[in-house]
């Protein structure tokens, strides 16, 4: 039985890992009306330019077709490194003209999270699919405003959570879900780095910095998937070690969740401290992952000495692969804005529940 167990596992997640790259997907485009949705990324910063674009180059289902930026400097390096033509180039003012260009079927949007409702919205109504990255926004409103948008252009909208497309984190979900060791316990999750900056929009309230957003969804990503629950009460704590960085936003912020089974979770993240690990604990069992939220090697095991160790090329090809096809072929996305929306939610009430030190119900 445990062997069993053992197999099934392993089994489903090469099955998932090796679906990201096999001739299935190939096949399923040429299916298709379109065989590749053209992507133009929205801010060309950090992800952009270090991840999104060159995992574009490793896609089946999508290429990157056009660049939105505010950084004129940009322009050349990248329409010459991606052969990106002029037509396909927008700025922040003519960007809504990006309606009439027939090369781009979706928007990714990758700036500073108080950002994003607008270039989600403008995207939509556009009538582009839109990609968005996390956090999803700073609000449950602008969240909600983002999915209405979407929802009355007819266009999808998918949050950039890369991990619920890796198999490894997939295999933790799954344990949640059939509950081989009982009934979620406790769960400890924490996302953190040492962020060496000091003037950039993670530290700015107004563009929707701080750690809770940035590496703090993952913290509790790992508590509502390794669950499969949606918590009912937060507690939490904000503090800082670095006033002068962080007087606007938290260093550092941990939290407690509850969750409607009894399940509890402990989640830490910081801008201050290196660290990314998940436990859980089961009535039978315990699961443990380290790292849990990487963009490559996330690996765990688990109390019957089951090893999670899935191989994935590419997190983010995959990610962009799997939405890609999504939208061709008119099925569920993995992560909708619903998704996102969860999270923030939760994100608000950690902290109402850090200004006011109190319990704060869901
Ligand atoms: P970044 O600061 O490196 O890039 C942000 C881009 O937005 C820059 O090109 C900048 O010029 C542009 N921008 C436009 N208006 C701006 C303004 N008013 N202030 C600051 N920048 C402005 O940031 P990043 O690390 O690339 O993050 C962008 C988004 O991607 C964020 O939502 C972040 O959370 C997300 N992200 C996701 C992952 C992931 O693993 N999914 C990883 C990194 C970043």
């Amino acid at each position: 039985m445990e062997k069993q167990r053992r197999i099934f596992i392993q089994k489903a997640g090469l099955i998932a890992a090796a679906s990201a790259f096999t001739p299935q997907i190939l096949l399923s485009t040429t299916r298709s009306q379109k065989k590749k949705l053209g992507v133009a990324l929205v801010g060309l910063g950090y992800y952009s330019t270090d991840l999104l674009a060159p995992a574009l180059q490793l896609t089946n289902n999508c290429e990157l077709r056009g660049i939105v930026t505010g950084s004129p400097e940009k322009i050349p390096v990248w329409k010459e490194k991606y052969g990106i033509p002029d037509k396909n180039v927008y700025n922040y003012k003519n960007f809504d003209t990006i309606a009439n260009n027939p090369d781009i079927d979706v928007v990714y949007v990758v700036l500073p999270p108080s950002m994003h409702a607008e270039y989600t919205i403008r995207a939509a109504n556009a009538g582009k699919h839109v990609w968005c990255e996390k956090p999803m926004a700073p609000s449950v409103a602008d969240c909600e405003a983002m999915i209405k948008a979407c929802k009355d252009n007819k266009v999808k909208l998918a949050i950039g959570y890369r991990c619920q497309h890796d198999p490894n984190i997939q295999a933790y979900m799954k344990v949640g879900k059939e509950k081989p060791f009982g009934k979620v316990r406790m769960v400890t999750s924490a996302a953190g780095y040492f962020d060496g900056r000091t003037n950039h929009w993670k530290q700015n309230k107004k563009l929707g910095g701080g750690a809770m957003g940035d590496m703090g969804v993952y913290a509790l990503q790992g508590a509502r998937l390794a669950t499969g629950e949606e918590p009912i009460s937060v507690l939490a704590q904000a503090s800082t070690t670095r006033p002068e960085i962080y007087h606007e936003v938290e260093e550092t912020m941990m939290f407690q969740l509850e969750f409607p089974s009894g399940a509890r979770a402990s989640c830490q993240t910081s801008f201050g401290i290196n660290m990314n690990h998940l436990q859980v604990n089961y009535e039978k069992g315990w699961l443990k992952m380290a790292p849990h939220s990487s963009y490559n090697g996330n690996n765990g095991s688990m109390s019957d000495g089951t090893i999670i160790k899935f191989p994935i090329p590419n997190q983010q090809a995959k990610q962009m692969d799997e939405d890609a096809l999504a939208i061709m072929e008119k099925t569920d996305l993995i992560v909708p804005g619903e998704e996102g929306l969860r999270d923030i939610r939760v994100v608000e009430a950690i902290y109402k529940s850090a200004a006011q030190n109190c319990v704060v119900k869901l």
